[in-house]
């Protein structure tokens, strides 16, 4: 079985306590290759290759770490096609959506960054004729860098990239669950001319590995994408050390349908929006909010279409939905659904169950596409991040009620809302609290915008400029002549 290794220092470093972790393919279930169970031992000398290679680093012309960027998406694309397969492999996505979304978008984020650096202006006041002060930014040294299992590249590659061209050096920790393609990724460093010790990929659990990486005190900042409560736990372990933080956390996002939308296009944007990647985006919709005259039309049209997914094997080109990432989260997402369904909070109007598919799919961790009726609005179903191919459906009566159901949970990353009324549209985008609103659509993304969550969902904002921020610290210098 393949082992995959830890990239420190610009070589490939097996763990130095020699263990390693099953990985495992939720295609079949089976374990088809390995990886470190890497300790604060690797971690450390991940970090001290990274703060060695800092000063030289962050001292190159931002047009040479923008060269190598350029060249690091450029081997990437000529990979395409393996990336795919392997993320596919790894996390169950399918094929399909990895090739146009997952890989595109990580080759787009080294290309993106590696422009956004050459354009980022810093400014001066003139304050009297004989005084000027102007500010400088610059990066903070080693940046930990922590990715979930979901979107394992397209996340991993929207963190290196902006670290990178701001120059600081980083040691990233991807999730156990996902790591081959930042395996292939780390193949790739020394091709692109990234000088040893400026971008290491350390291996391993979340509780070892990462918290070792979080509680590290020459990593001045942390990037984390995952769990809202694994954020509390990493909140509490940065304190003492004041890191700068930025948090990309879970959602219950609700998708609001007015009766006046183009039915045709909420359906489909909500079908879409709830189920793709197995729901397991943090973007996706997970409450639907319906106003009450729609409802036995939208619900019908709605569960039909649901059943008539097609999940099966995600390395066919025409499979929807895949399995999900592992045996533990489908154990999980049935648990949510058992208990909503036993107490009577629920009301499954398709799917609740797991799919035991055949032949070389046999072993797999497929789950129905799941939609159920609440009312309840204080339900566990209603109030906590599934994660999974499952959606509740709820009825408004009024605006004002739409918008409370909306805002009833501890998240606040995103919304779609669908309508035919331009007022609606814009007073919903303003009361609805979700960081992210579409209006008529779905998961649409400028690189430039900000991104990140409210409430529970997330503290920062990364994304264009306010990544560039994050990555750097801006110093004011006032000069008197
Ligand atoms: P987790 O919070 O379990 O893990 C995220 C990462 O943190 C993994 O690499 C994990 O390692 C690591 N980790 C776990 N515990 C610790 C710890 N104590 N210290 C340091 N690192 C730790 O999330 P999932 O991987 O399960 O991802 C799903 C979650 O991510 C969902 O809630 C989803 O909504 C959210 N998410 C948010 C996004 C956003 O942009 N807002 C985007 C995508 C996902 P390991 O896996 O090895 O345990």
């Amino acid at each position: 079985m393949e082992a995959i290794a830890n990239f420190i220092d610009g070589r490939m470093s097996p763990p130095l306590n020699g263990r390693y972790l099953d990985n495992y393919c939720p295609r079949d279930g089976k374990a088809y290759s390995r990886l470190p169970d890497s300790t604060a031992e690797d971690v450390e000398a991940a970090v001290k290759a990274a703060a060695r290679a800092f000063c030289s680093w962050k001292n190159l012309k931002r047009q040479e770490r923008a060269a190598i960027l350029l060249r690091l998406a450029a081997l990437i694309e000529e990979r395409s096609e393996a990336f795919a397969e392997a993320e596919s492999r790894d996390q169950g996505k399918p094929i399909e959506l990895a090739r146009m979304v997952d890989i595109p978008r990580a080759i787009e984020n080294f290309r993106f960054f590696a422009g956004a650096i050459l354009h980022q202006e810093e400014a001066a006041f003139q304050t009297s004729p004989e005084i000027i002060n102007y500010t400088m930014r610059q990066p903070l040294g080693v940046a930990g860098l922590i990715s979930p299992w979901n979107l394992p590249l397209y996340l991993l590659t929207w963190k290196i990239a902006p670290a990178l061209a701001t120059g600081n050096t980083v040691v990233a920790k991807p999730s156990e669950l996902t790591p081959m393609t930042a395996f292939m990724l780390a193949e790739l460093f020394n091709s692109a001319g990234i000088p040893p010790g400026v971008c290491n990929i350390v291996f391993g659990r979340g509780e070892t590995a990462g918290d070792a990486l979080v509680a590290h005190p020459l990593v001045p900042l942390i990037s984390f994408t995952g769990g809202t409560d694994t954020a509390a736990r990493i909140g509490k372990r940065a304190a003492p050390f004041y890191k700068k933080l930025s948090f990309e956390l879970g959602g219950k996002n609700p998708g609001l349908i007015f009766a006046d939308c183009d039915l045709e296009a909420a359906l489909r944007g909500s079908l879409r929006s709830s189920f793709l990647n197995q729901g397991e985006i943090c973007l996706c919709t997970s409450r639907l909010l319906v106003e009450e005259s729609l409802l036995p039309r939208f619900s019908e049209a709605f569960v039909a279409a649901a059943q008539n997914l097609k999940v099966g094997d995600p390395q066919k080109s025409a499979t929807f939905m895949g399995p999900l990432v592992s045996q533990e989260h489908l154990e999980k997402v049935e648990g949510y659904i058992s208990r909503a369904t036993a107490d009577g909070q629920g009301k499954l109007l398709t799917g609740g169950k797991r799919l035991s598919l055949e032949g070389e799919l046999e072993g797999g961790y497929y789950f129905q596409p799941t939609v159920l009726l609440v009312s309840d609005q204080s339900a566990e179903i209603i109030q906590e991040e599934v994660f999974g191919p499952v959606v509740t459906v709820s009825s408004f009566r009024t605006y004002e009620e739409a918008i409370q159901l909306a805002n009833q949970t501890r998240y606040g990353l995103a919304t779609s809302i669908w309508t035919q009324n331009i007022n609606t549209a814009h007073r919903a985008a303003r009361d609805i609290e979700a960081a992210q609103v579409w209006v008529n659509t779905w998961m649409n993304r400028d690189l430039r915008v900000p991104f990140g969550g409210m409430k529970a969902s997330g503290i920062g904002r990364e994304g264009g400029r306010h990544s560039i921020e994050f990555y750097t610290e801006e110093k004011n210098i006032c000069l008197q002549i």
